[in-house]
């Protein structure tokens, strides 16, 4: 369980920011529990030009958001980046950051992010061992 909490309520003006467009990357875990969840993989998965598997968009926001309650549908089964965000890996500088488009970035301390850093890189490896070239 990610120890964010959003000091938001999950309403950034108007609308979940970190659910609108989002390019969250799934493992196969991901994608297991929440087949088991009774949904179809192609309802809910997007296979990127990378061969990453990501979280499908509807009307630009997660397959899983619900515009009229602002809530996940699915938010105890999650994926596993959604419970460490709105701490994310920057590859670029190899290391653990939180989001600059998070409203609530400024409640996450340092602390935290040292210590969520490891599952984050752990998912980091995850996801490019299970990336598949798009056919
Ligand atoms: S699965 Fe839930 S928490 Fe993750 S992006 Fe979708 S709506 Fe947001």
């Amino acid at each position: 369980m990610s120890p964010f909490v959003c000091n938001h309520n999950g309403d950034c003006d108007e609308d979940r920011l970190c659910c609108l467009k989002t390019e969250m990357t799934l493992t196969q875990d991901d994608i297991r529990r929440i087949e088991s969840l009774g949904y179809d993989r192609d309802e809910f998965v997007h296979r990127a030009q990378d061969g990453f598997y990501e979280l499908r968009n509807i009307d630009g926001h997660c397959f899983f958001y619900d515009p009229s309650s602002k809530l996940c549908r699915i938010y105890e089964h999650r994926p596993e980046g959604c419970r460490y965000y709105p701490v994310v890996y920057d590859a670029r500088a190899d290391r653990c950051i939180v989001d600059e488009e998070c409203p609530s970035r400024s409640t996450v301390s340092d602390d935290e992010i040292r210590r969520i850093c490891h599952g984050v890189r752990t998912l980091i490896r995850t996801l490019v061992r299970e990336a598949r070239p798009v056919e």
